[in-house]
């Protein structure tokens, strides 16, 4: 497998396995827990993160990260917290930029302080916003671009540009853009952290994680790992690598449907305000341009006052009113109900999130029918 094949090539042919026994077309599953020693210093074991489908599985997804080394976990959050705590001490200090996915904000909030790790938030997205937390003990820069679920946009170049004056590590949660929207490695950042729960497996029925960077960063990650025992099973691993091979296709097609949705949303008169990087009214739209390849499959919008974000939720009949996002299927959720109802409404509204707010996966559905759906929701909801 050339490394410099084409991306969708990649998605398909990467890090698969080969049949040598029965010359089967797809990657055989190794489900053993158990296996003979061999010449190597370390020996074969799920919880090393060294079984053939995960080393498989963890080079294809590095592949498409453009990153040397990767470690599969058994979901977003094993991969967050054990990048996080591998690369952490007592007395030191990250930053993380406000608007953060519920899960890592809960985690930072709840568990550093007993680690005696210190933390701030910034104020902003700008860069400025990051240099002004910096100190003496800061380690690292913790980044998620686009942003969920008012989509804003951080300059990863410029990220990187700070943490290398600063002499501090970076890392970014890439999961709302993918690997086909959106590579940061090649910005300058050095660790990037999947949840593959979303569009990497993106069929709605797999919980995974993944983190990819450098052979040293990647090898610091596995020394926490290994102990913190986050690797995922064997059977999940196979059926991610499966569905990885069509994420091209689907992450393309969820682009363009996004992008005719927010086209569409914003013709609308119960319609208040859309967020997508890919409109020209976005106010980090050319920056997006700049450091993405596509502008992603999530949207979110303000319904007009006097619009019942609830009723309107409630009576979608396509398009699934559920929690978690990136699937197939056309997902909505109003984040101060449900995604971000933890955080009090003066973070809410620091973070720009609307009471009239809806977050919108987009699925690859034909984008008529799930117009058509709106709009009836609507006649009810107004
Ligand atoms: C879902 C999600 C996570 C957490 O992933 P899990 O697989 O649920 O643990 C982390 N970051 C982002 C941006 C997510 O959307």
């Amino acid at each position: 497998m050339k490394s410099k094949a084409d991306f969708r090539t990649l998605c398909v042919h990467a890090g698969s396995l080969v049949d040598e026994q029965h010359k089967g077309a797809i990657s055989p599953l190794y489900p053993s827990t158990s296996y003979a020693f061999n010449d190597v210093e370390i020996g074969q074991y799920p919880r090393y993160f060294n079984t053939p489908n995960q080393r498989g599985l963890a080079e294809k997804i590095a592949a498409l990260e453009g990153a040397e080394a990767g470690l599969i976990f058994s979901s977003g959050m094993a991969a967050v917290s054990t990048a996080l705590l591998s690369h952490l001490k007592s007395g030191d200090h990250v930053i993380f930029q406000d608007d953060l996915y519920g899960g890592t904000r809960n985690f930072v909030k709840h568990e550093f302080p007993k680690f005696g790790i210190e933390f701030s938030f910034t104020k902003g997205t700008q860069i400025a916003d990051f240099e002004n937390e910096i100190n003496k003990n800061t380690k690292g820069i913790y980044v998620e671009t686009p942003s969920n679920p008012t989509l804003k946009i951080i300059d990863l170049k410029g990220v990187a540009a700070l943490a290398k004056k600063a002499g501090v590590w970076t890392m970014i949660d890439n999961t709302f853009a993918s690997p086909v929207n959106q590579n940061p490695i090649v910005q300058g950042i050095e660790i990037v952290i999947h949840s593959a729960t979303k569009y990497l497996g993106g069929h709605s029925d797999i919980s995974a994680g993944a983190v990819l960077g450098t052979k040293k960063a990647i090898e610091t990650v596995f020394q926490s790992a290994k102990n913190l025992g986050g690797n995922l099973s064997e059977y999940t691993v196979w059926l991610l690598e499966r569905s990885i091979k069509t994420l091209f296709l689907r992450v393309h097609a969820q682009n363009e449907n996004a992008q005719g949705m927010a086209e569409f949303l914003v013709r609308q008169d119960w319609i208040e305000k859309v967020y997508y990087p890919g409109l020209h009214t976005h106010p980090d739209h050319h920056l997006a341009k700049k450091q993405m390849k596509g502008f992603g499959g999530m949207l979110s919008f303000d319904l007009a006052e006097g619009i019942d974000c609830k009723t309107f939720l409630t009576h979608l009949n396509l398009v699934k009113p559920t929690m978690s996002l990136a699937g197939i299927e056309s997902t909505a959720l109003s984040p101060r109900l449900t995604s971000h109802a933890l955080l009090t409404e003066e973070e809410r509204i620091a973070q720009g999130i609307t009471p009239q707010m809806v977050r919108f996966s987009l699925g690859i559905e034909a984008l008529e029918d799930l117009q058509e759906d709106l709009v009836n929701a609507i006649h009810y909801a107004r």
